[in-house]
């Protein structure tokens, strides 16, 4: 499989052939075309497999019809840490740099003022720990109401830092009709019932 092969937008496959990918990984081949159907995506998969342009490309080519709203983004990617959040964040810069897509990134240490003002220009993708999110969601800046794709990232993590309950707030502030691409490097009982109760009839996609 080429990436040319996948039904990306063509501005996301620009951006990956800019960037000097050849072959997608074996995650990326597995779970791109499933997310691109819109079907739930359970991936199970560690860092260095390439499982964030698996949930980025396919995310940007969802969302690049269409315009976001004030205060009502649009997807939501949420990582344990600062980190990663900010590695996401670098992610979808790069493969999203020939659309108009928008993007926040919500982690702790910056300031509330400037991440509000881009919440109230509309944001296409949020990308946030589950604290922070919550933080701007009970200041009442921000509503969950439009959120189309929510993603949770390394949930294994999220698990041994105890995010879960969490993780779990933010699912029931998203609406139900919403796609949701979960990620985790292990499936532990805890994150079993998780996306159990929030993901509907998922493909499982390991490697
Ligand atoms: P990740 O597992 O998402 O942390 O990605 C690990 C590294 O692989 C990152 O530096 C990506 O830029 C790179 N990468 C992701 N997909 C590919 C690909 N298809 N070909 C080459 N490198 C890639």
């Amino acid at each position: 499989t080429k990436f040319s092969d996948l039904s990306l937008d063509p501005k996301v496959l620009k951006a990956v052939e800019e960037a000097g990918y050849e072959t997608p990984t074996p995650i990326q081949q597995q779970a791109i075309p499933e997310a691109l159907t819109g079907r739930d995506v359970l991936g199970i998969a560690q860092t260095g497999t390439g499982k964030t342009a698996s949930f980025t490309l396919p995310l940007i080519t969802r969302l690049a019809r269409g315009r976001a709203r004030a205060r009502m983004p649009r997807s939501l990617v949420l990582a344990p840490t600062r980190e990663l959040a900010a590695q996401v964040a670098e992610n979808f810069d790069t493969y999203a740099k020939y659309t108009k897509l928008t993007k926040a990134l919500l982690i702790g240490g910056v300031s509330f003022g400037e991440q509000d003002k881009l919440i109230d220009r509309g944001v296409d993708v949020l990308i946030a720990t589950p604290g922070r999110l919550l933080d701007h969601f009970e200041r009442g800046k921000l509503l969950l109401t439009g959120v189309e794709v929510m993603i949770v990232d390394e949930a294994d993590r999220m698990l041994d830092m105890g995010f879960i309950p969490d993780i779990e707030r933010i699912f029931q502030l998203t609406p139900f009709t919403r796609q949701t691409l979960f990620f985790s490097a292990t499936m532990a009982p805890e994150i079993e019932r998780i996306t159990n109760m929030f993901l509907s009839n998922p493909v499982r996609v390991e490697v």
